[in-house]
């Protein structure tokens, strides 16, 4: 394509883009679109100067200004940040400060995903918040920001007084707000950044004071000149001001330093309260801001280090469906191979045929993909405009895709479900699930051993791998097994069989009962016999065991094929039954624990076996129902939430004390 039109087409969709984020709240793509877009423009107009232009997105910050607020020209212009993306951006970023000013110190902060925010004081008084705007011309939002807890109405400040910071929503109100949305038909928020600017926008300031928006401050106006010799200091001083500042901040003096701590903080980044989307990192002497000065769009002695983008676009090119072990039809997208967050993403769970309808999402789409929780990717929305009418509509299959039974969905249940319990798909995920390592833990049989030995006959059922010994000759004789592969084999199968009750009680596969309920089962019952007698009454009787679980329960062991596959596994010799476990009483005995951060003196699992033991339950999460959260270090969100619930809190010294370890 010629230059320049490939320029003017970058701009006038980045212009879009931009209209849609700042204008609208409402991004029709991820920022990591935007931020290849961008950096394509910025080479492009690097290397053919000629075509450059100062109207041109590269020149000018970001946002705009809406015509229903008051318009306020900013004193001093509020810039945006330059990106680095890797480290070697940082290194040459470092590099062109020390050619400037020398030896230099770096404040490494978050860098807050909200917006810009000027707030001005005079004699102490609150008086005027400002967005940022276009850089230089900013809106007047002083109700809407009066509405925000965190910002000071006084402070102890005589004379004018300029400070900068983010505006931002925390992960909690997002959710809450998302949730309300939904409840009452509207639509949700793209991401809390977004959530923050439209509250921020909003012309009734009533509906701000809802949004529950929080501010963090990193801009002192003019410290410089008021004598203010460090960045840090000039921190610390609104910090004393009572104008909240970020504790989570860094000193470091080599960019070395700064990678460490951007690797710390990206780790402990899902913890967090409230999104960042990076670090920005900025020269600490405020005399070298002074010599460094500005580009037209943003300073020289910062710059922001974006995170790789959890978020990104991708075409998706089929739609195939899975069985589980429980006949479940799981439907997934096969994707072009992309990079999120770090990992390349080629497939992604769709859950049902509901939510593919909803989200309207079609093969050949491009979609956004995610890491959901960071770690399994979902499709999160097609982006319609870019259809070209090649795009199909996905049909969901009507029968099972490997055994041909017809698929049944279940009242009230948005999956389908293959129901013919021989269904081979069926039967090797279900041997999977037993031999799985939270099961009866057989190591040396995997996904593929299981596959082949179902494939080659030697595998039609739980209760074969205990036949597996009387096929020696057969198995020897595959690829990959030599005799003493074999034996390795053969040795964890005969070793399974003395695993504790609650394991096998896993394996089996119930629907509903994971691994926690199979422990409170194996612990309540003793013997899997009782269990097996249990009635619902029974079952409903025990706390944390739920009706849906008790009739789960109860269906699989009507199953003559169940209760023949138990009498096998007895005949083999598994271990059928369990001690009761001796109580020892202490503060703990039937109290709801939750355990958060790193401990020192011992792995979580471990002090979870010893709350246990002491009969307490311990849970994964914070609710007004815990009793204590025992913290180590580096605790995120659970320990605020236990705090701001009133929950009482433990550090682990407290609870070695308490158990008497030492
Ligand atoms: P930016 O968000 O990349 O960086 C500058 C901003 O960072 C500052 O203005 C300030 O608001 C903020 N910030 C947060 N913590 C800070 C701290 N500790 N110190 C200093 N500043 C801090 O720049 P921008 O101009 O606001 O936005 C551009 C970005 O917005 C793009 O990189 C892109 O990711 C996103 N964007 C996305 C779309 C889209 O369609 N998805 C469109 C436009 C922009």
């Amino acid at each position: 394509m010629d230059i320049q039109q490939r320029i003017l087409e970058l701009r006038s969709l980045l212009d879009r883009y931009a209209y849609e984020y700042y204008v609208l709240d409402h991004p029709s793509v991820p920022d990591s679109e935007y931020d290849q877009a961008y950096l394509e423009l910025v080479k492009l107009e690097d290397e053919y100067p000629e075509y450059r232009d100062p109207n041109s997105i590269t020149q000018r910050v970001g946002g705009v200004v809406l015509d229903a607020f008051e318009k306020v020209t900013h004193k001093q212009q509020m810039l945006s940040l330059s990106n680095a993306f890797s480290l070697e951006d940082l290194k040459a970023f470092d590099e062109r400060v020390r050619n400037a000013v020398g030896k230099v110190s770096y404040v490494v902060e978050l860098k807050m995903d909200g917006l810009a925010i000027s707030l001005h004081y005079r004699n102490g008084r609150f008086i005027q918040a400002v967005t940022r705007g276009d850089g230089l011309v900013g809106e007047d939002v002083t109700n809407n920001v009066r509405t925000i807890g965190s910002i000071p109405m006084h402070i102890d400040y005589e004379g004018d007084l300029e400070v900068r910071g983010e505006v931002f929503m925390p992960k909690k109100s997002f959710e809450e707000l998302n949730k309300k949305r939904v409840e009452n038909g509207e639509e949700e928020f793209a991401n809390p950044r977004n959530a923050a600017a439209g509250s921020i926008r909003q012309l009734d300031s009533s509906i701000a004071a809802q949004r529950k928006l929080d501010a963090y401050l990193y801009y002192f106006e003019d410290a410089y000149t008021r004598g203010v010799k460090t960045h840090e200091e000039a921190l610390q001083t609104m910090s004393n001001l009572h104008l909240k500042v970020n504790p989570k901040r860094k000193l470091c003096n080599t960019i070395q330093e700064v990678w460490d701590f951007i690797q710390e903080m990206s780790e402990k980044r899902s913890s967090l309260p409230y999104e960042i989307d990076g670090m920005v990192i900025k020269v600490n002497d405020l005399s070298a801001w002074e010599t460094l000065g500005t580009t037209v769009k943003a300073p020289r002695y910062a710059i922001a280090y974006k995170f790789p983008a959890e978020e990104v676009v991708t075409e998706l090119l089929d739609i195939v469906v899975t069985v589980g072990r429980t006949g479940r039809i799981t439907p997934n997208a096969v994707l072009t191979p992309v990079r999120v967050a770090g990992t390349t993403v080629s497939a992604a769970q769709l859950h049902n045929e509901d939510m593919i309808k909803e989200k309207d999402i079609r093969i050949h789409d491009a979609v956004v993909v995610r890491k959901a929780g960071d770690i399994i990717p979902e499709v999160v929305r097609p982006i319609i405009e870019r259809r070209d009418g090649t795009q199909a509509v996905f049909q969901f299959p009507k029968t099972c895709p490997i055994c041909g039974s017809t698929l049944v969905r279940f009242q009230d249940e948005a999956a389908h479900y293959c129901i013919n319990q021989d269904c081979p798909a069926r039967v090797v995920e279900s041997i999977i699930h037993f031999a799985c390592r939270d099961a009866m833990n057989i190591d040396t049989l995997g996904d593929k051993k299981v596959e082949l030995f179902h494939q080659k006959g030697l595998l039609s059922s739980i209760e074969d791998i205990y036949r597996l010994k009387d096929h020696k000759d057969d198995i020897i004789q595959m690829e990959g097994f030599k005799d003493k592969s074999y034996q390795k084999l053969i040795d964890a199968i005969e070793n399974s069989k003395q695993h504790p009750l609650e394991d096998l009680i896993y394996g089996l596969g119930i629907r509903q009962v994971g691994k926690k309920a199979a422990k409170i089962l194996a612990k309540h019952f003793l013997t899997m016999e009782a269990l097996m007698n249990a009635s619902l009454e029974d079952l409903v009787g025990i706390k944390d065991i739920g009706e849906i679980t008790a009739q789960s329960i109860m269906a699989f062991f009507k199953e003559p094929k169940n209760i023949l596959l138990i009498d096998q596994l007895k005949v083999f010799g598994l271990c059928m039954e369990t001690e009761k476990e001796e109580i020892q009483e202490s503060m703990f005995t039937g109290k709801t624990v939750v355990l958060t951060g790193t401990l020192q003196h011992m792995t979580r699992n471990e002090a979870k076996a010893i709350l246990e033991s002491l009969g307490a339950n311990v849970s994964g999460s914070v609710s007004k129902k815990t009793d204590y959260v025992i913290y180590g270090e580096a605790a995120g969100s659970k320990l605020t939430k236990a705090q701001s619930l009133g929950v009482a809190t433990m550090d682990e010294e407290a609870f070695l004390q308490e158990v008497n370890v030492e």
